[in-house]
């Protein structure tokens, strides 16, 4: 089986390679199709964007397709950032745009009882199918979202985010740790149970 990844970050394709090792499949990017029109992320939810990029690369390519789509939602804040995690803190990509969305979020969240810091990362992998046929996989870690900033490894909310259960963020744990416990673990996970059953 051939498998597009509609992504051109680098340690999203490694992840996805790690995962697929052992089996009968063989991993492209977008970086062999880089004429790949790019797909505005405009969807109300993690799926509709996951569901949307993957369509339009398995649609480009004629190949199956895979995108991800992922953030973090505060209950006490209806979901924020939600959908809009990537470009909390406004569009743009200078370096310090994990910390200023994370700033943000610690301040949107500066009056809120220590019970109310609570949320949860999504992720949400697509699978999408040149016949159209899309497969869906998802992942949650609940948590608790933090007053300052700890730890230094992992990017974007890491450093504010305590896994439930543990003490420590995930920015204090290694990749390792991370992967047991991420959202993106468990979605990965249950596109690898689906992947084993039908190769
Ligand atoms: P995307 O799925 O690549 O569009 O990323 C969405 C955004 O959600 C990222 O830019 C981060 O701000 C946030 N995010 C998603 N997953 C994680 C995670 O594992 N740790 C920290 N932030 C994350």
């Amino acid at each position: 089986m051939n498998i597009v990844l509609a992504t051109r970050n680098k340690k999203k394709v490694e992840e996805i390679k790690r995962i697929v090792k052992d089996m009968p499949v063989t991993i492209y990017t977008l970086d062999d199709f880089p004429e790949c029109p790019k797909v505005e992320e405009d969807g109300k939810t993690f799926e509709e964007n996951a569901v949307k990029k993957a369509r339009a690369v398995s649609k480009y390519t004629k190949m199956p397709a895979l995108a991800d789509d992922s953030g973090l939602e505060v209950y006490a804040l209806d979901g924020a950032p939600g959908v809009f995690s990537a470009r909390y803190a406004g569009e743009g990509a200078d370096d310090r745009k994990d910390i200023k969305n994370y700033e943000k979020l610690l301040k949107e969240m500066n009056s809120l009882p220590d019970d109310k810091r609570i949320g949860r990362f999504v992720c949400v992998i697509a699978l999408a199918f040149p016949d159209s046929r899309v497969e869906t996989f998802s992942g949650y870690a609940e948590g608790l979202i933090g007053k300052k900033p700890k730890g230094a490894n992992g990017f974007g909310y890491d450093p504010v985010f305590y896994p439930k259960g543990h003490g420590r963020t995930f920015a204090e744990m290694s990749d390792k740790e991370k992967d047991l416990l991420s959202h993106r673990g468990v979605a990965l996970g249950r596109l690898y149970d689906f992947l084993k059953r039908g190769l």
